[in-house]
């Protein structure tokens, strides 16, 4: 793995508060700025352990990797607790990062400063770093930033997240980002009004495609499901739910080529993928279900991940991970719940296990 040797005194320049370091080396890295970071750092800090946070750079379309994690790309979020009359996606980030930010947790920037967070929509967040690489083989932990600069770490808490995955079309896209009917959630999204009592759209055919379908059928009028082959994937008592509901008709053999509307989506453009013939199908609301994809490219080699690439936990209910001292949290090891709920569940009880064994190694 190719490193650039960066001398402790230049990391401390950089990062400004290095006073604060513990022997220049940090008590805690958090990598990641979802629900599950922001909540590690929120519970790190106020344990005294002085986080640095890597929130990641923002990323445009197609990967659409953003500091705040997928609740970046919803609308309204209703299911958050605490929030008895909703709250946009971004807003809800902005508020974790301002609580932990508020005690005292650092951010890996351009210039080395964590920024003032009061204003979402400043664009401060674009000065945010990435992840590039970590050694956990050796102690402390190194974790390098995207400008090569080598942070040491006696402990890391992973919350990297994953990614829904998307069929990559421009206007999916659009409409995604600007509320436009398009989500890559049902279970967040598909209780929005704007969704009532439409004929939506659900694609996929695995266990979640099903699933969403099914779920959407309690608020919309009809639901289309559409696949790309003549047979679901998903679980064969799941898929008989979906098969038996007068509300959902499955739509085989259909790829989504183009999604249509201007500031909503009125339909999709479909193409049938054994003959190529093209249709279009009117529909208030389109739900993709095609599978996540979880942000740990960076971690072969140095955790242990499951075969659809999650990182395993050594315990399925703690945060320990298969290297003593690095924990995760969040969709990046949840390939089932996917909450924003839950991935903050998880970050407390992250940065509540790095606590413990910091103090069990007497590192305070
Ligand atoms: P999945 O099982 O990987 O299914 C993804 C589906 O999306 C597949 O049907 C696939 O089609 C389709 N797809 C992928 N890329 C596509 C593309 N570019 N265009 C069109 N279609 C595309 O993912 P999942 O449904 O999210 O499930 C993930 C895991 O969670 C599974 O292990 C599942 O069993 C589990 N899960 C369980 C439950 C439950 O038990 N309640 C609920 C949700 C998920 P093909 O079939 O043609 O490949």
């Amino acid at each position: 793995m190719p490193r650039l040797t960066v001398t402790l005194a230049a990391t401390s320049e950089r990062i400004g508060e290095a006073m604060h370091k513990h022997n220049g080396v940090e008590k805690v890295i958090i990598i990641g700025s979802g629900p599950a970071g922001w909540t590690a750092a929120l519970y790190a800090v106020r344990a005294n352990l002085n986080p640095l946070v890597f929130a990641g750079r923002p990323k445009t379309v197609p990967t659409t990797i953003l500091p705040g994690g997928q609740l970046m790309l919803t609308t309204e979020v209703e299911n958050y607790p605490g929030f008895p009359h909703g709250v946009t996606g971004p807003k809800l980030m902005a508020y974790f990062e301002q609580q932990a930010v508020r005690f005292g947790t650092r951010i890996v920037t351009d210039n080395g400063l964590t920024p003032d967070v009061s204003n979402p929509d400043d664009g401060h967040n674009s000065a945010y770093h990435d992840c590039k690489w970590v050694d956990f083989s050796n102690r402390p932990f190194v974790v390098a930033g995207e400008d090569g600069t080598e942070y040491r770490s006696h402990t890391v808490i992973v919350a990297t997240g994953a990614t829904a995955n998307w069929l990559g079309l421009p206007n999916e896209q659009r409409l995604a980002r600007t509320g436009g009917g398009v989500s890559a959630c049902a279970v967040c999204d598909g209780a929005l009004p704007v969704f009532r009592n439409k004929v939506v759209g659900v694609v996929g055919g695995g266990d979640s495609a099903v699933e969403e379908a099914t779920y959407l059928t309690r608020f919309a009028s009809k639901v289309h499901l559409i696949h790309r082959r003549d047979q679901l994937r998903a679980s064969k008592i799941m898929a008989e739910r979906a098969l038996k509901d007068p509300k959902i008709e499955i739509l085989w053999n259909k790829a989504v080529v183009d999604v249509l509307g201007d500031q909503m989506i009125s339909g999709i453009k479909l193409k049938d993928t054994r003959n190529n013939q093209e249709s279009t199908l009117e529909l208030g609301g389109l739900f993709m279900a095609i599978g996540h994809t979880p942000a740990t490219e960076f971690l072969q080699g140095q955790l242990e991940l499951d075969a659809k690439k999650y990182i395993k936990l050594k315990d399925p209910y703690r945060s320990t991970t298969s290297v003593a001292g690095v924990f995760a949290a969040g969709d990046c090891v949840d390939s089932v719940y996917r909450q924003a709920v839950t991935a903050a569940g998880m970050g407390c009880k992250a940065a509540l296990d790095a606590e413990r064994w910091l103090g069990e190694h007497g590192i305070e």
